[in-house]
């Protein structure tokens, strides 16, 4: 049994009894971890208020080799995520993205970039404005493409590196970025955009989050990055295109759209 000091996000928890939960921590160290917190339900628990959903922690875990649940005996808040929390959208999103990390990422393989863009878009998200928090996750995920070695290439073909017609847009998924459509091959899944969703992209991938946060773009631009990340992220990650939170986010009653 050996003891780590882990600092990490809580992306998932699940009760198993009536005290206890299995939680699954998103950690600076360890990448991906799974733990058992014990008695948390408990009035008296050292654990009590501070494994909750979104908020990083340091944790004291005590775990074997060959096991791949541990267990964690103590932990200190170091940041909460109340703002998040409190809003419905951008508790969906922030959410959205505990699933992509969940879905994305093996147990134990440390990414400290990730586990970066993670608290800097927990932080963006928990002071931007509501309808902000969709081009937050989306722009999130395509930072995190991009760290993953899958950021689309957006300023000529990818083929044959000539300059794109602005008014027939194609994006590959295979070969991620900008294609020419004569350079499409036969059965290559692409997708069409218009000239407002390739800027847009464009500016997600330059721009720090919390710039994107003044970012004002319509309903269909929107729509549209949300759809080619989707697609990248889906087909290089295997994300799911039918996350949970989405569906909780499309049931919002003030605004039933994913995009971003
Ligand atoms: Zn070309």
């Amino acid at each position: 049994m050996s003891r780590y000091k882990i600092e990490a996000f809580v992306i998932r928890t699940n009760r198993i009894t009536e005290s206890s939960r299995v939680l699954t921590l998103y950690s600076r160290e360890m990448g991906k971890v799974k733990c058992v917190a014990k008695g948390v339900g408990r009035p008296k628990s050292k654990l009590g208020g501070k494994v909750e959903l979104f908020n990083l922690i340091e944790g004291d875990l005590y775990k074997k080799e060959t096991t791949e649940l541990g267990v964690l005996s103590g932990a200190g808040l170091l940041e909460d995520f109340k703002g998040i929390s409190g809003d419905a959208r951008k508790y969906g999103f922030a959410s959205a993205w505990c699933e992509v990390l969940d879905r994305t990422s093996h147990s134990e393989e440390p990414h400290p970039e990730t586990f970066e863009l993670t608290f800097n878009y927990f932080k963006v998200l928990r002071s931007a404005k509501t309808e902000s928090a969709g081009l937050l996750f989306w722009s999130a995920l395509l930072k995190f493409l991009t760290l993953e070695g899958y950021g689309p290439a957006l300023d000529a073909c990818i083929s044959c590196g000539k300059p794109v017609a602005r008014d027939r847009l194609l994006i590959t998924l295979q070969r991620g970025g900008l294609i020419g459509h004569e350079c499409v091959e036969l059965d290559e899944p692409v997708v069409q955009v218009t000239p407002e969703a390739l800027d847009l992209l464009r500016a997600m991938m330059e721009l720090p989050l919390s710039k994107l946060d003044e970012i004002a773009i319509d309903k269909r631009t929107g729509k549209q990055v949300a759809e080619v990340i989707l697609s990248l992220a889906s087909y290089h990650l295997g994300l799911p295109r039918n996350l949970k939170s989405f569906r909780f986010i499309e049931d919002l009653t003030d605004s039933g759209r994913l995009g971003a």
